[in-house]
């Protein structure tokens, strides 16, 4: 028998009055105790804050499914930290006295305590981090390094600095040297390369039969968020009938070890391949879990490294894989700060449209976005290819503004931080950063989604037609993105091939497809690309 857990009622125990110098602040997606944080305070002594702020809820649009998200993994993370003796005091959303604000909060209850410090892991937004540099005229403020990444902002700098331009595949490439992962002894990549994603773009020949990913049934303290959620957010987007994503360190253990040992092995083939109704696939739906630091990255490519070795796992899957988590994963977080807060504003492209409402609600006769959108709302989740080449792709060349597309991934996804999301859309999707992260435009047309998915199948437009009442969208869209923009690419290299498709039509093909890109916008009621006066 094992004792019973402690309920959510249990956060709002009173911590007492007494002193104590420090307060230790930990933000909803840095529930860890591995922090150098938790070495410095006073176990019993110091306070622990945890605030569940509106400002956090509401700043961008945060649906249902990420607020759940965040409040239960929270509340868990904090009756974990009181059941070992912490001091915590847990603001709830619902608090009479929460101010909402997590500078205010902070204060209230420093000044409640007679705290003089605060000590704080590096946050994963230039907002948040700015939040807290403010209060260093009331308070000392002492930052940590955020020891959760492999990579620390300073050392991605001087890899940064002074190249011309960020090629992800050169960083992950140091990043294996480093870590002595799939590596010969004489220093070469195993399989003698770096990169196996040419093996990794199969889509399914027939409809795919994966196993059911782990997903526990909420347990009291997230039913009981939910309801508040319904309560306090009910225009919020998304839905919540069915949340079960992990929300616990043992659950996000064993959701790792549910895709090690059930998934990974097709993982690779199959990574970019799309069909209807099967959300899940053979990917880790893991994210979140690491990006809430439920999840230490060392143990997650740990355990595909091991599966590999121990059950010869195909080399194309455990290296895509670890390439997420060792690569990509470090250089995002590496080019968010490195670039600074005015990344966000970035829109290289001059693009200018506002998101349509089928993102909202996935009301559309596009099967593929119906199909790319529906799990973001029942969920909070689409996997890669779904974020990438349909939701991002369809941004991109409809000439939605970056930041809309950007504040719908940060508010929609259960596994959306700023520092993820940011660069990831407007350097990864939309080009916005003109060519930082992707050297070229993920531009493409309805092609492309009918050789990786079944979507087409199901779907009111012919995804060979460029125009005309029952042309597939995206090939409008596709080819009047790249009339409009062959001036800036025109000066890319990695473009040429594509452009010379756009120079073989003639004019009066160009203006047919302007013109009917235009009426499609104005269909959608996107508005124009161009910025309005
Ligand atoms: Fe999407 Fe076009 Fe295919 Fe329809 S035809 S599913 S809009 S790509």
């Amino acid at each position: 028998m094992t004792a019973a857990r402690p309920q959510s009622a249990q956060l709002s125990a009173d911590v007492g009055r007494s002193k104590s110098d420090r307060l230790l602040i930990i933000l909803g997606d840095q529930l860890t105790t591995t922090a150098p944080t938790f070495d410095r305070i006073d176990k019993g002594r110091d306070i622990i804050l945890m605030c569940e702020v509106e400002e956090e809820a509401t700043h961008v649009a945060s649906s249902k499914q990420r607020t759940v998200m965040f409040l239960s993994a929270m509340r868990h993370f904090a009756l974990d930290l009181i059941k070992s003796g912490h001091r915590v005091r847990y603001i709830k959303l619902d608090d009479p006295h929460n101010t909402h604000s997590l500078a205010s909060e902070a204060k209230r209850t420093a000044k409640q305590h007679n705290a003089t410090s605060i000590l704080l892991t590096y946050p994963g937004e230039h907002r948040v981090l700015a939040t807290f540099e403010d209060l260093e005229s009331d308070l000392e403020v002492e930052i940590f390094p955020d020891t959760h990444f492999l990579v620390q902002p300073e050392q991605f700098n001087e890899w940064a600095d002074g190249r011309k331009s960020l090629v992800m595949e050169y960083f992950y490439r140091e990043q294996r040297r480093a870590l002595g992962v799939l590596m010969t002894k004489q220093g070469k990549p195993v399989s003698g390369a770096w990169n196996l994603d040419k093996e990794n773009r199969q889509s399914f020949k027939r409809a795919p039969n994966p196993p059911e990913p782990y997903r526990p049934e909420p347990d009291d303290i997230t039913r009981e968020v939910m309801a508040l959620v319904e309560r306090r957010f009910p225009d919020a987007p998304g839905r919540l009938a069915d949340f079960r994503w992990p929300v616990t360190r043992r659950q996000a253990l064993h959701a790792l070890r549910s895709f090690i040992s059930d998934r990974l092995e097709r993982f690779g083939a199959h990574q970019d391949a799309m069909w209807t109704e099967q959300p899940w696939l053979y990917h880790s739906h893991i994210s979140p879990l690491i990006n809430l630091k439920l999840l230490d990255p060392r143990e997650v490519y740990a355990a595909a490294i091991e599966a590999y070795e121990e059950r010869s796992l195909p080399l194309n899957s455990v290296e895509g894989f670890v390439r997420q988590i060792i690569g990509w994963r470090e250089f995002i977080r590496g080019v968010y700060w490195h670039q600074g807060p005015e990344y966000a504003d970035r829109n290289a492209l001059d693009q200018h449209a506002t998101l349509p409402d089928c993102y909202w609600t996935a009301d559309t006769d596009m099967a593929c976005m119906h199909h790319a959108i529906t799990p973001v709302l029942d969920h909070g989740y689409s996997h890669h290819i779904q974020r990438l080449m349909v939701t991002g792709n369809f941004a991109l060349i409809a000439g939605i503004h970056p930041r809309a597309i950007s504040d719908w991934y940060l508010g929609m996804f259960v596994d959306a931080v700023d520092w993820v999301t940011l660069p990831n859309t407007l350097g990864m999707a939309m080009h916005a950063d003109g060519g930082i992260v992707g050297t070229k435009p993920y531009a493409a047309s309805g092609k492309y989604i009918k050789r990786m998915s079944n979507y087409c199948e199901h779907c009111r437009y012919d995804p060979e037609k460029r125009t005309g009442e029952d042309a597939c969208p995206f090939n409008t869209f596709y080819w009047d993105f790249l009339i409009r923009n062959q001036h800036p690419f025109s000066k890319n290299q990695r473009m040429t091939m594509i452009m010379k498709n756009v120079e073989r039509m003639t004019k009066s093909q160009q203006t047919e497809i302007t013109h009917e890109g235009r009426k499609l916008r104005e269909r959608l009621g996107i508005g124009g690309v161009e910025a309005r006066s």
